[in-house]
């Protein structure tokens, strides 16, 4: 098990990478903890929580709603859960999401900790304290930031997720090295295949270094007024592909990505030869990198966009590998934009 701490102004937030979950749930009170967990994963995993009280919250976007938060905030009082009591939230991204809202809301906010068990929550959504519910199914457009006690990236549980969501994960973890981590885009350029193949020394250390950059990345702005911004690389178009194709949250913004990358070639920024290593490795986690969509529906999409402000959404794009770089584009400009790029 390896430990990483993330350290903001709100206070501390422990990652644990790997390991025996039981060492970090134990601190929590058995008698006085609710584990919010993932239908999926209970299936295969309900006996980590042993002696836990459990209870499911469903699984895919359909479940990060309000009325699914409303409904668990029902099965809080049932079981009379005061300020005493803790919540796990364990799954991933939506069962970390809603349940870190359902337990950042219920009674102004009661202790929490993560239990991620998707190689995207272990990356990715279950760092960095956003918690959030979709709403008319846009995307987290309810929600806030407050950091859960702990965030457990449990690898033993990878065992049983499905492939296509396993390799989702590989999305989030180029992303990193593209924004900000050239040497580490290096490293998955070389070693790529064994995390595929769950090389565990080589899927471990991409696990880390991912958590390793967005811990860096929210301590120096959790509030999301600069830096943070860049970790939506490719994230207002993958938001527009989720919400009208119902593309799994990875292989979108693995398109996104790449439409973003076309982009900042097209803008002058990136030069073709990054452009193209970055699909490259994208193609080489077999996700997707082309897709025949319809410009004026993923441009109208798109101006639901949370970034929008007023009638310019902010792009982040790259600069280099290793380097975003951030540009507001006219909303007016969104379908033609999208029309070249395809
Ligand atoms: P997910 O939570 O839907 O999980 C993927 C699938 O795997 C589901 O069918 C789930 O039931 C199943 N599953 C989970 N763990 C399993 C296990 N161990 N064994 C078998 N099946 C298992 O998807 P995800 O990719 O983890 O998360 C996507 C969500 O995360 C999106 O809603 C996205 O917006 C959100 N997200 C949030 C942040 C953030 O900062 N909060 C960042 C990135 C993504």
């Amino acid at each position: 098990m390896t430990h990483l701490d993330l350290v903001t102004s709100n206070g501390k937030s422990e990652v644990y990478i790997g390991g025996e979950i039981h060492e970090v749930i134990s601190r929590f009170d058995k008698n006085k903890t609710v584990v919010l967990a993932d239908e999926n994963f209970l299936r295969f995993h309900a006996g980590k929580f042993s002696g836990f009280t459990l209870v499911s919250v469903g699984s895919g976007e359909q479940a990060k709603t309000m009325d699914q938060a409303v409904k668990l905030y029902h099965k809080l009082l049932e079981l009379e859960v005061d300020r005493s009591w803790s919540i796990i939230g364990a799954g991933g991204g939506i069962a970390t999401d809603l349940s870190g809202f359902v337990a950042s809301t219920f009674l102004r906010g009661i202790p929490f900790g993560f239990v991620s068990t998707t190689l995207l929550g272990q990356v990715d959504a279950a760092i960095g304290g956003k918690n959030g519910v979709n709403l008319e199914g846009f995307k987290n457009m309810v929600g806030l930031i407050r950091q859960p006690e702990f965030v457990i990236c449990d690898i033993d549980s990878l065992s049983t997720l499905p492939e296509r969501e396993f390799l989702g994960g590989f999305a989030e973890i180029i992303k990193y090295g593209a924004i900000r981590d050239r040497s580490f885009f290096e490293y998955l350029d070389k070693n790529i295949e064994k995390g595929i193949a769950k090389d565990a020394f080589v899927l471990e250390k991409m696990i880390f270094e991912s958590v390793k950059n967005k811990i860096e990345v929210v301590q120096s702005d959790e509030n999301e007024m600069g830096e943070r911004k860049t970790l939506n690389f490719g994230h207002t178009f993958a938001h527009a592909f989720e919400k009208l194709y119902r593309i799994p949250h990875g292989e979108a913004v693995s398109l996104g990505m790449v439409l973003a990358a076309r982009l900042s070639v097209k803008m002058g920024l990136l030069n073709e030869d990054d452009s193209f290593k970055l699909e490259h490795m994208i193609a080489r986690c077999g996700l997707p990198v082309r897709y025949d969509f319809d410009s004026e529906a993923i441009a109208e999409a798109m101006k639901k966009d949370k970034k929008r402000a007023g009638e310019e959404i902010s792009f982040i794009l790259l600069d280099s590998i290793g380097k975003a770089v951030i540009r507001r584009i006219p909303v007016n400009n969104l379908k033609s934009m999208l029309y070249d790029l395809r």
